[in-house]
């Protein structure tokens, strides 16, 4: 199946669900019949009786389109074509519904080693892109949905771009430790402010229609019933074209250069260091370097795109695009049901409630406590209000969907109960006894639990079978992984209802057994108790972190228990450390903090200050003891070992995609078992050797090491 920078999957033939959108293609009417055989795979091409050529993009046996090798050969041979047919105009556009371009085919990045090859390919890419841009026909790419990568790279190589009000616009290479590599560092600096263009390059942002037409990145927007008129205004030069102005010359110019770089990288650096993500700097050196000439530009990005794409961080990160697919895959089919009824209204129920009402369900929200739902709503219209990007009807619609139910009558048709109760054993079985009277059949009850067994929570369960947890991270509209959390009684179609409504609600099921801490609290909590141990024997909480985020954790184990919450953390620790051996104990002073109620960023107060929510750190620059990293991270990573053995999680795919896309682990890494591997079994596992040695036998290796090894 083709991958694409969006992770669209491969979809039914482009044309036979054309008529939901009815795409303006010129001459090419839409219905089956288009698809008479032609000399090209993935493009078609009529004139309309204006005599302008329509090139139809439509890759064969994918839902969205992708640059691959044989894609930009066509190409080529359409190009040649068009030199020899001299048309007055050439229309590019996408026949696929959902957009134009997503990027290149990502398949073809994985494994790749030889710079050469990939030198002389991406050579051959741009030579395809340059004809294209030489054509003596006036060429327009009419671009609806999303437009990245490899897709803007295309459009950009287009004389005038028209977009539909849909359109997307953006470079997503640098999530991927890229950075544009077919003429898009050469191209849109000219086209548009080079600021906005690195800007937009290194961030991976995504521009809309409107957004682009002021950055004179395309020339219109209009409406999808007006791109014929569009595109005969143009061909007629009656299209007033966004033109780059003296402003884009001048700060294209050497020294401005040389004045806007050192900003950029301090920016940059700020979100990512250049010892593990090389690309962003690798795109300002070149553009300081080469900015003033396109020829010396595009060899410096065939070089450095090259290099990239061999090293570890590009690697990995497109391990990590895989891993996200593996994930999504695991969603399975289409999640038939509608309602969902959340019992709960605290921290986790209020958000989970919000999320599946803004993702289209809708909700029913229970508690006992009518001001807990009043705040729930509250924090659920905030949240709208910043991920909704200022569209209200969406946010009224949310809200409209979201349904305070104080009698939690939802529960008789709800298609998923989920509960969000305190971590209370009696508390959650009393109230099963009295949902299950009331659930429809066929409907599934799930559990939020972070720590008590499923088994036990299954007990008096009439139907143990359609019950399963399903464990959501917080805050939950950020944390994109949730566990699935199988019992010895679920059904295994419970647990595959589980996985569809996650991909429903769009978050990744990790399925999961149930086993004290899941996959994700258990790997994930001794790297905190560590870090405590640490901050005991006198380590600075600053050096603690700073550890932690050199390895490329997104934030030290300190600051991330405050996040978390220390009240949260000590309560899965302790519940930990009755079944693990060899967990350390929560330090009094933890205890003693939490009875102060001092529970973290929630408080304002917990193991740092917290002021407008952020952490108040000493400016002290004390090094890390040279061993802190490993003593974090290693029993994170013996952790995830022990999971593998007891088969908690089913393969080191998972694991990997749970571990970063739930705890945030270094993604550059390509995921623990990923590091573990690259840095060497056998060293791992004398490094814990010498830990236990040197500080205890919670530090011990799994004997899982040894099968893997
Ligand atoms: P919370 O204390 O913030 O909220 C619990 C809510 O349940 C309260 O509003 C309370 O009024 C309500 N409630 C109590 N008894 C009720 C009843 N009989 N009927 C209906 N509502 C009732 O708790 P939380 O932090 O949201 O945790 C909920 C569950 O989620 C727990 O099982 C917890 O382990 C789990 N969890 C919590 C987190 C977290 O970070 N807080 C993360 C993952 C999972």
């Amino acid at each position: 199946m083709t991958e694409t920078m969006t992770g669209t999957p491969a979809a039914k033939p482009a044309l036979a669900i054309l008529g939901k959108r009815n795409l303006e293609l010129g001459p090419f009417e839409i219905d089956e019949a288009q698809h008479e055989a032609g000399p090209w795979a993935h493009w078609r091409m009529r004139t309309d009786p204006d005599g302008i050529v329509w090139l139809l993009f439509d890759k064969q046996d994918a839902g969205a389109n992708t640059l691959s090798e044989d894609v930009l050969a066509e190409l080529n041979d359409v190009l040649a074509k068009l030199e020899r047919d001299s048309p007055r105009g050439v229309v590019i556009r996408s026949a696929k519904p959902a957009g134009f371009v997503a990027g290149a085919d990502i398949a073809q990045f994985r494994g790749v080693t030889d710079v050469a090859e990939l030198e002389m390919l991406l050579k051959c890419g741009h030579a395809v892109f340059d004809r294209l841009d030489r054509l003596p026909a006036l060429t327009i790419a009419v671009i609806h949905g999303y437009c990245l990568g490899g897709g803007l790279e295309l459009a950009l190589a287009c004389d005038c771009r028209i977009a539909v009000e849909d359109a997307s616009f953006g470079f997503p290479e640098v999530l991927l430790g890229l950075h544009p590599g077919l003429g898009g560092t050469v191209r849109l600096p000219r086209q548009i402010n080079p600021i906005a263009a690195m800007t937009m390059m290194l961030s991976g942002r995504t521009e809309r229609a409107r957004g682009a037409r002021r950055l004179g990145l395309v020339d219109a927007v209009t409406q999808e019933r007006h791109v014929r008129a569009a595109v005969r205004a143009a061909v007629d030069g009656e299209l007033r074209r966004a033109k780059p102005g003296f402003g884009n010359w001048l700060l294209n110019s050497k020294p401005a250069r040389q004045l806007l770089a050192p900003r950029m990288r301090s920016e940059t650096a700020k979100r990512a260091p250049r010892v593990h993500y090389p690309a962003p700097y690798a795109l300002i050196d070149q553009w300081v370097e080469h900015g003033g000439s396109a020829e010396a530009m595009q060899q410096a990005e065939i070089a450095s795109f090259a290099k990239l794409l061999v090293g570890d961080t590009a690697q990995n990160l497109v391990r990590v695009f895989f891993l996200r697919e593996n994930l999504k895959k695991l969603a399975g089919g289409t999640w038939q049901g509608r309602h969902v009824h959340v019992i709960g209204a605290g921290t986790m129920g209020g958000d989970i409630a919000a999320w599946c009402a803004w993702q289209g369900l809708l909700v029913t929200l229970a508690d006992t406590n009518r001001n807990a739902i009043g705040g729930a709503v509250k924090r659920a219209a905030q949240l709208y209000g910043k991920i909704g990007r200022g569209d209200r009807r969406r946010l009224r619609d949310a809200i409209d969907r979201l349904t305070p139910d104080l009698r939690g009558d939802g529960a008789a048709n709800a298609d998923l109960i989920i509960e969000a109760v305190p971590e209370n054993l009696e508390l959650k079985r009393k109230i099963f006894a009295v949902v299950e009277a009331k659930m429809k059949p066929g409907a599934i009850l799930a559990t939020n639990t972070s720590s008590i067994p499923l088994e036990d929570l299954r007990q008096n369960l009439t139907h143990p079978q359609r019950f399963v947890g399903i464990h959501f991270f917080n805050p939950v509209s950020r944390m994109q992984l949730v566990e699935v959390v199988g019992h010895d009684a679920t059904a295994p179609e419970a647990r595959a209802e589980a996985c569809a409504f996650l991909g429903r609600i769009d978050r990744l099921p990790a399925p999961v057994k149930s086993a004290p801490g899941f996959l994700v609290n258990r790997a994930l909590t001794p790297y905190l108790l560590e870090a405590l141990v640490m901050l005991d024997s006198g380590v600075k909480k600053e050096a603690i972190d700073k550890a932690a985020r050199d390895f490329g954790m997104p934030m030290g184990p300190i600051e991330l228990a405050d996040e978390v919450g220390l009240d949260v953390c000590l309560h899965v620790a302790e519940t930990l450390r009755g079944s693990v051996p060899d967990m350390p104990e929560a330090p009094q002073w933890l205890r003693d903090k939490v009875a102060k109620g001092e529970l973290g960023k929630k408080t304002g107060k917990g193991l740092y200050d917290w002021k407008d929510g952020r952490a108040v750190k000493a400016h002290d620059d004390a090094a890390p003891p040279a061993d802190a990293a490993d003593r974090l991270v290693l029993p994170m990573l013996n952790a995830c070992v022990t999971c593998l053995r007891e088969g908690v999680v089913a393969d080191e795919q998972v694991l990997d995609g749970a571990m970063i896309f739930a705890t945030g682990f270094a993604p550059f890494r390509g995921g623990p078992m990923h590091y573990a591997r690259a840095r060497g079994i056998a060293d791992v596992r004398a490094a814990l050797a010498r830990l236990a040695q040197q500080y205890g036998q919670r530090f011990a290796p799994d004997p899982g090491w040894d099968s893997l090894g």
